[in-house]
């Protein structure tokens, strides 16, 4: 198939460059505590392996971004890594990594009476100064809230398009182009038009692409094969990830995915693109990193799975995600949500909390809870 790519800026990112043409680069990222040095360098470097362009790895605290420099001696993986709520922390990780990733919607977390401009700024400042790009990286789980005020709760897309492409005109204005963008969403459908709009707005400014919580093969990967199909196929995205529910020693099975995806778009073995999910029980998982507390997460994703089976039929959402810091956000348009701590599974109906339970006690619950919602539809 010949695709006329966006004509997008070049951005180098360790030794490969994304964008301007460039061959499009499959993503992974550690999902390994980063404390367990040896772990993560092991599995940055299976990755690296198999393929991965640019290989993630988060960082919380000090203690994670000492352990960074550790984990570039033992790879030569192109290394991003993803900054939550700390911006601080792009001081210490900069010299270690070749990208840096910032979430705007975590820039109001910390210091709270610093103007967020001035927190980029200091980001931009250190990726400029230790020759690091950046990843602007939008998700639907934790879009900046002063933009969503403005929109109808309904409409998701519009508020993570906007705090884009506010943050690209001051990373512009800073002088600084070498940056990517990310708009992330669990349903492919909003991934597509959310990255079509922003396309249309910045055809300049390269694209990574990815469908958040895409759950356990195969699923997972349908569902991203369906969103990449309508962009990549039109010339749109320059980096991508396929973010899978896996164990640890699997984890480079995304690699594969992702690479797989891209090929067959351009052997152009496309599969005509239906509406997704419309109809029928929807189960969005996330693809674990070093947060998740308590591995039992990776089970119950299964068992969840598994045990719905028989709600197939019922247009409902259940979204399982790993750990506190992002599943609070990140289940808000579920049915029923769940995400993990060390030893309890916390759940919720719509914006509901219904509260904690043991990693034993959640599937019998989050039934009686799904036979509810059922016998509202029937
Ligand atoms: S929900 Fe938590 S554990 Fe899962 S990928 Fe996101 S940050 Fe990592």
């Amino acid at each position: 198939m010949s695709i006329q790519r966006q004509p997008t800026r070049p951005v180098s990112i360790g030794n490969i460059t994304i964008g301007d043409g460039n061959p499009i680069a499959a993503q992974s990222m550690t999902a390994t505590k980063t404390q367990n040095i040896e772990a993560t360098a092991a599995q940055a470097e299976a990755l690296r392996e198999r393929g991965a362009g640019v290989v993630r790895i988060a960082v919380d605290s000090d203690k994670d971004a000492a352990a960074l420099a550790e984990i570039r001696q033992r790879t030569t993986a192109n290394l991003a890594v993803d900054l939550q709520e700390n911006f601080r922390l792009a001081e210490l990780v900069a010299p270690h990594v070749d990208k840096i990733r910032y979430n705007p919607g975590h820039l109001y977390h910390h210091q709270r009476d610093k103007p967020w401009q001035d927190k980029v700024k200091f980001i931009v400042d250190q990726a400029a100064k230790h020759d690091c790009a950046i990843r602007i990286g939008v998700n639907c789980g934790s879009v900046d809230p002063a933009k969503k005020e403005k929109y109808d709760a309904k409409d998701s897309i519009t508020p993570m398009l906007e705090s884009a492409i506010e943050h690209c005109e001051l990373v512009d204005s800073l002088g600084f182009t070498r940056f990517v963008v990310s708009l992330k969403d669990s349903n492919p459908t909003k991934v597509v038009d959310v990255n079509r709009r922003f396309a249309q707005q910045r055809p300049d400014v390269p694209l990574h692409l990815g469908v958040t919580e895409a759950g356990m093969p195969p699923d997972g990967i349908i569902k991203t094969r369906i969103a990449f199909e309508q962009l990549i196929g039109h010339g749109i995205g320059d980096t991508v990830r396929v973010s899978l529910t896996l164990p640890n020693d699997r984890k480079p099975e995304e690699i594969d995915a992702g690479r797989g995806i891209i090929e067959d778009i351009y052997a152009g073995r496309v599969r005509s693109v239906v509406k997704f999910q419309e109809q029928g029980l929807n189960i969005i998982s996330c693809p674990s990193c070093s947060r998740v507390e308590n591995e039992a997460f990776i089970d119950l994703a299964a068992s969840v799975k598994e045990m719905t089976q028989y709600a197939a039929e019922y247009d409902l959402t259940i979204a399982v995600m790993g750990c506190r810091v992002n599943g609070p956000g990140e289940t808000d348009d579920a049915d029923l949500g769940l995400w993990c701590g060390p030893a309890k599974v916390n759940l919720k109906r719509g914006p509901e909390p219904l509260g904690a339970f043991g990693y034993d006690e959640i599937l019998p619950k989050l039934k009686q809870e799904l036979d509810a919602l059922i016998a509202q539809q029937t």
